[in-house]
């Protein structure tokens, strides 16, 4: 089959950020033992900051405009250690409660550590690359046994590429096995610097037509399917995957598009199928955030079986989950 044809984007990249200077990553999470991020068990570290809106994003704590810390008025007794400890005066108390001012904050998660009632909770913080290997290689026996090694997700990493970049060759240096999760939507010589550090690349494509991706994710994709593209040409595993969005992208037409994208490929990756579900909801209503798509329920197992054929119909192998 020919290589799927790509018509040229008029999409700008500058809009895309740039390489930072500081080798530190800012991360909302690090999540040990996950098995979903690639083979084995896993530790997944999820980067601040997208340049994407996906309408049903489940990680809101990428925003990068949320405070550094969550501030629970239950658990609060108001004994204001916090505000004493924090070293910058950002952390206040003001007509009773605790805000912290985020232009001085310097997200060192001090006033949450000194918490006696854990009323304050860290969104993010800054971590350094020797940290990081730290933490991989309290790890490692977990790797060494199923196969495992570390995630590199989001948020989209590729919105902090200095430091990405920088992790994924102190990694390799160790011999940990790389996995990175993009959007895809990156400048293609951060992709290309970045899969020659890389084992496998977890690549989500949400949709094929590109004023209605826009509209789901605020983006245009064309930048997004040619590295796609360009990544099968390499020397990398790559997995593709689809978040089943009912009403956004579950219909035939959707799905042929993508099983016929995916088809043509220069190599015919795999397909994780990633089903809607609503697990996030706790998550926007804890940080004071609209709950998206309100009125969307999780696909029924029989859409997403029937989903999953029409994919397979391109002789594409498959997988519900991942
Ligand atoms: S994270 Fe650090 S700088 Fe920010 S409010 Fe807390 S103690 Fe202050
Ligand atoms: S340290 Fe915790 S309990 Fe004490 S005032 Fe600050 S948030 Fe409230
Ligand atoms: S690409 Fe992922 S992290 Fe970014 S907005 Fe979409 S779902 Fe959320």
């Amino acid at each position: 089959m020919p290589a799927p044809q790509i018509p040229d984007s008029p999409y700008s990249l500058g809009t895309i950020r740039r390489a930072e200077s500081s080798p530190t990553g800012l991360v909302f999470n690090i999540m040990r033992c996950a098995i979903h991020d690639g083979p084995g068990i896993r530790t997944t570290v999820f980067f601040k900051g997208c340049p994407l809106t996906c309408l049903w994003c489940h990680n809101p704590e990428h925003r990068l405009d949320l405070p550094a810390i969550l501030w629970d008025a239950g658990r609060c007794i108001g004994c204001g250690t916090c505000v004493a400890s924090c070293p910058t005066g950002a952390c206040r108390r003001k007509e009773g409660e605790i805000g912290i001012d985020p232009s001085c904050c310097r997200r060192c998660g001090r006033c949450a550590e000194v918490c006696p009632t854990e009323a304050l909770e860290r969104l993010s913080r800054r971590i350094e690359i020797e940290e990081l290997l730290a933490i991989l290689e309290r790890d490692r026996p977990f790797f060494e046994e199923g196969g495992g090694g570390v995630t590199f997700s989001g948020g989209e990493p590729f919105a902090q590429p200095a430091f990405l970049l920088a992790a994924l060759d102190a990694c390799g240096a160790r011999g940990f096995h790389r996995a990175v999760d993009t959007s895809g939507y990156t400048e293609p010589a951060l992709l290309a610097a970045a899969a020659g550090m890389t084992e496998l690349f977890l690549f989500d494509l949400k949709l094929i037509d590109p004023a209605r991706h826009r509209r789901a994710v605020g983006v245009d994709n064309r930048l997004i399917l040619r590295n796609l593209v360009s990544l099968a040409e390499k020397q990398v595993d790559l997995i593709v995957r689809i978040p089943l969005i009912p009403g956004v992208n579950d219909g035939a037409d959707d799905l042929a598009a993508a099983g016929a994208f995916i088809a043509r490929l220069p190599r015919r990756p795999p397909v994780d199928l990633l089903p809607y579900h609503r697990a996030a909801d706790g998550k926007y209503r804890s940080l004071k955030l609209p709950v998206p798509l309100p009125n969307t329920e999780a696909p029924c197992p029989e859409a997403v079986e029937e989903a999953a054929r029409r994919l397979s119909a391109y002789g594409l192998e498959v997988r519900i989950g991942g």
